[in-house]
């Protein structure tokens, strides 16, 4: 984390495009993002010429080793007088703070306890410099990219009919954690059969049979950063007759959407690369999310890939998913979810496992 100066500089920017002298940060991300502290509470104060992390004891020796250049405030679990002792001190009378992750409960308690300062929402602004990635963070996501790829391949080599969609999403949770993830970027979802049709069912219970379409989707987390994979294949020939024609339309949408999008489009015309396509062979309505989301610090974070974000401006540096899909209920769901990194020129794929429509069950070893 030695990038933090140029991102301090460049949120210092953005306050003052804001008019905004003091900003709260209280988003884990974006306060590990700024400063390098990797904890998961404390109040960041962001000045003009100085930061301040207000901690509790879990932190007092942790910040001086992963963020020695801000000023360290012990402040046990009472921040808020000292929060007040500085803006005072400072002469400051409006503060702003991440509306999108302070709940109402936790802004009333604010401003109970600095009832002389002028809390003025701003949305987005440390978040925004997250979704220009650096070369070393591109780095660290090839590397939860790289991770989650091995483990898609160990799906392709220990799923079988008889096991059941949970035994198959432990395996992979192991098989991660044992190589070096520090965690799940989410839940895994092993959905087989009709359960594909639910995009967020997670991994239940239900065995898997032969010649049923598995969705598969997972992530990990390698030193902070996340990764975001989806597969879906069926052990043998599928039994659904119209599942080798509805994997080859999401594929197709896949790979249009891989090859179309470029930094300077809009979420809305990158979903569109995708989703025409899938219009088009008559699957709109069985389409029902976006195409895809930023991934890093977060496995969900900007920019949105939707027929929604037509204000989203997709920047070069961005590294995002691209997650078509199909689903019909009761009877079987596909998504194909690569990541790719926004250059210049287009987008490289990052994600390179392959994606097999059917295993055949001989070659399993
Ligand atoms: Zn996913
Ligand atoms: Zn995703």
């Amino acid at each position: 984390m030695n990038d933090t100066r140029g991102r301090i500089a460049g949120l210092r920017e953005a306050m003052a495009q804001a008019d905004l002298s003091a900003l709260l940060i209280t988003e884990p991300c974006n306060r590990r993002y700024l400063t390098g502290f990797t904890g998961s509470a404390g109040l960041l104060l962001v000045l003009g010429d100085r930061l301040h992390l207000l901690v509790d004891s879990r932190y007092y020796e942790q910040v001086p080793r992963e963020a020695p250049d801000l000023q360290l405030e012990r402040v046990g679990y009472q921040p808020y007088p000292r929060l007040a002792e500085i803006l005072k001190e400072r002469g400051i009378a409006a503060l702003g703070f991440e509306p999108e992750h302070v709940t109402v409960e936790g802004l009333r308690k604010m401003q109970e306890k600095l009832p002389g300062v002028a809390w003025k929402p701003v949305i987005g602004l440390a978040s925004d410099l997250r979704t220009r990635k650096s070369a070393a963070e591109v780095a660290q996501i090839r590397r939860a990219v790289d991770l989650a790829d091995l483990a898609m391949e160990e799906a392709y080599r220990v799923a079988r009919p008889g096991m059941s969609e949970r035994n198959l999403a432990w395996q992979l949770e192991v098989f991660m954690r044992e190589r070096g993830a520090d965690a799940l970027a989410f839940d895994i979802i092993v959905a087989a059969g009709e359960n594909g049709a639910l995009p967020h069912h997670r991994a239940s219970g239900r065995i898997i049979g032969e010649g049923e379409p598995i969705v598969v989707d997972m992530g990990c987390v390698v030193d902070g950063y996340c990764s975001d994979l989806t597969r879906t294949f069926s052990l043998g020939p599928a039994a659904d007759s119209d599942y080798d024609r509805v994997f080859a339309i999401v594929d197709a949408a896949n790979r249009a959407a891989v090859e179309g999008l470029i930094p300077g489009m809009t979420g809305k015309a990158g979903d569109a690369l995708a989703r025409d396509l899938i219009v088009a062979a008559g699957y709109g309505d069985q389409f029902g999310h976006s195409l895809g989301h930023g991934v890093g610090l977060a496995v969900h974070e900007g920019p949105r890939l939707s027929a929604l974000a037509d204000d989203v401006v997709l920047p070069a540096g961005a590294v995002v998913t691209v997650e078509p899909g199909i689903y019909l209920p009761g009877r079987f769901g596909v998504r194909v979810e690569d990541m790719v990194l926004l250059r210049d020129n287009g987008a490289e794929l990052l994600t390179r496992v392959a994606r097999p429509s059917v295993l055949p069950l001989a070659v399993q070893v």
